[in-house]
C-alpha cells in the first residue's frame, strides 16, 4: 500500500517547498573551473578537463 497523506498539502505550500530546490538540487550548487566554465563540485569540469586546477582527463580542445 502506498503511503497516504493525512492532511493535505495546500497548492501554496507545496510551491514554497518545491521553490526552495528550484531549478534543480544539482544545480543550486556549482562553482567556476579556471576556463570559466560552471562546474560541480567534487566533478572534472568537461569543457577543459581539469579537477582542482589539475588536468586529470583529455578533452578534444578547440585552438
Ligand atoms: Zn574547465
Amino acid at each position: 500500500m502506498a503511503a497516504v497523506p493525512k492532511i493535505r498539502i495546500s497548492s501554496g505550500r507545496r510551491d514554497r517547498r518545491r521553490a526552495q530546490t528550484f531549478p534543480s538540487p544539482r544545480l543550486r550548487n556549482q562553482i567556476h573551473c579556471e576556463c570559466g566554465e560552471l562546474v560541480l563540485p567534487y566533478h572534472v569540469c568537461q569543457n577543459c578537463g581539469r579537477y582542482r586546477g589539475r588536468k586529470v582527463m583529455k578533452v578534444e580542445e578547440d585552438y
